[in-house]
């Protein structure tokens, strides 16, 4: 029944003279999601998007990947009528009535729009004309105007557009409007949830996790490279980065007071992530952190980890309890995978009792117990870095 989609979008809108890039962006990803599913159109016209179907599609498969799109805020299925003959409109606005709103009981009003305006029918005389019609046909229906059950909307273009529904959808901004960030990806459940707030105000995400091998098994890595591929699927392919971390754990487990392992390893951690997000032209780091979760995440420990940062640190999930990163891990479909249990480089060479409150001058102290060693280290990790392109 639906020949098109009529995407709406919020903030995008008011963004002044950047609309039309942003517009144009938000187009690109809709084409991206749609393609494999089908011959999708997407017109941007006079300040809207639509979606023209090809005869034969999936409607739920169209809006679940539509509804994965940023900046997309509702979702209109839209009866075409290929004419702009008043008397076929009207056929055609009564016959999706009926189809749509079984025992056509309801309260309504109409809202009517030429493109043209030399189309010979004025706007409000649209809106009367089908009222009197929605009414003659269905007799127990009534006009509503300030609160209506059913809106119905009728567009005359150089053909007409029909409907009334919005289907919600994710919101946001379109990837691509605000710049790349590089995200720590771990295989836990949290940072795929912190990449995927930060890509829904449209910064595009590149990702590097850190691998502990023979402590971390390849099975550990290909739970983040599962992890990378479903976060893509809202934010497009992620370049993911896969250092090898094992001998500079080592050699930090070898000269530094152990209970300040966690913390100095999480430095080193950023540092690099840092270097390669530099490379990469990414302008803020992105992390799962939040306050108070773990040892590592107490605001000292965030203090001490992040002194080490001259990027920006995003962290979308500083001030959230676990249960609701749990509730968003689920809906976008990343917890079944996180929830897998294989090792992490974090926990394995954990102290019993880490510093919770640690102080950034006796960190940095125990620092200088690693030598240039430590340097050349960092290097090798970078120079070996593996790349796997996630989608
Ligand atoms: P997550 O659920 O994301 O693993 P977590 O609660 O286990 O987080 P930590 O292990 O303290 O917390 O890690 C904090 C953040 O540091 C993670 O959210 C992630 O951004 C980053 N991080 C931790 N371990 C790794 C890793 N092996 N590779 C890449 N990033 C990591
Ligand atoms: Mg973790």
């Amino acid at each position: 029944m639906y020949k098109a989609f009529l995407i709406k979008y919020g903030e995008i809108a008011i963004k002044g003279k950047n609309r039309g890039s942003f517009e144009r962006a938000l187009c690109d990803r809709i084409e991206e999601r749609v393609a494999g599913i089908g011959e999708f159109k997407v017109i941007r016209e006079q300040g809207r998007i639509i979606v023209e179907c090809p005869d034969e599609y999936d409607f739920d498969e169209v809006i679940s990947e539509l509804r994965k799109v940023f900046g997309i805020i509702g979702i209109c299925p839209v009866v075409v009528c290929e004419s702009i003959e008043w008397d076929d409109i009207t056929k055609t606005c009564l016959d999706y009535v009926r189809d749509e709103y079984p025992g056509q009981k309801f309260t309504f009003r109409v809202d009517a729009k030429r493109a043209d305006k030399r189309y010979p029918i004025e706007s409000p005389e649209m809106c009367m004309r089908m009222g009197e019609s929605i009414l003659n046909e269905f007799p127990e229906t009534k006009v509503d105007l300030h609160d209506p059950e059913v809106h119905l909307m009728i567009e005359v273009r150089n053909r007409t557009y029909i409907y009334s529904k919005t289907l919600p959808a994710a919101g946001g901004m379109p990837i691509g409007t605000a710049g790349k960030a590089m995200l720590l990806l771990s295989g836990g459940i949290d940072s795929p949830v912190a990449g995927y707030m930060i890509a829904k105000r449209g910064v595009e995400l590149e990702a590097t996790y850190f691998h502990a091998p023979p402590y971390t098994s390849d099975r550990a890595k290909q739970k983040v490279v599962d992890l990378a591929k479903i976060v893509s699927t809202y934010t497009g392919p992620i370049k993911l980065n896969i250092v090898n971390f094992t001998d500079i754990q080592l050699y930090i487990y070898e000269k530094c007071p152990h209970e300040q392992l966690t913390i100095i390893m999480r430095r080193y951690m950023m540092k690099i992530a840092e270097v390669l997000a530099k490379k990469s032209g990414c302008i803020g780091l992105v992390t799962g952190e939040s306050i108070g979760q773990v040892a590592s995440q107490t605001m000292q420990s965030l203090e001490c980890t992040n002194a080490v940062c001259t990027l920006p640190v995003y962290r979308p999930l500083i001030a959230f309890d676990k249960q609701d990163i749990v509730d968003i891990s689920t809906k976008i479909g990343t917890f079944e995978t996180s929830i897998q249990p294989y090792e992490d480089c974090c926990t394995i060479f954990v102290a019993k009792h880490p510093v919770t409150h640690p102080i950034l001058s006796s960190i940095e102290k125990s620092e200088t117990k690693l030598s240039e060693k430590i340097d050349e280290l960092v290097q090798t990790a970078l120079d070996t870095v593996e790349v796997v392109e996630c989608r």
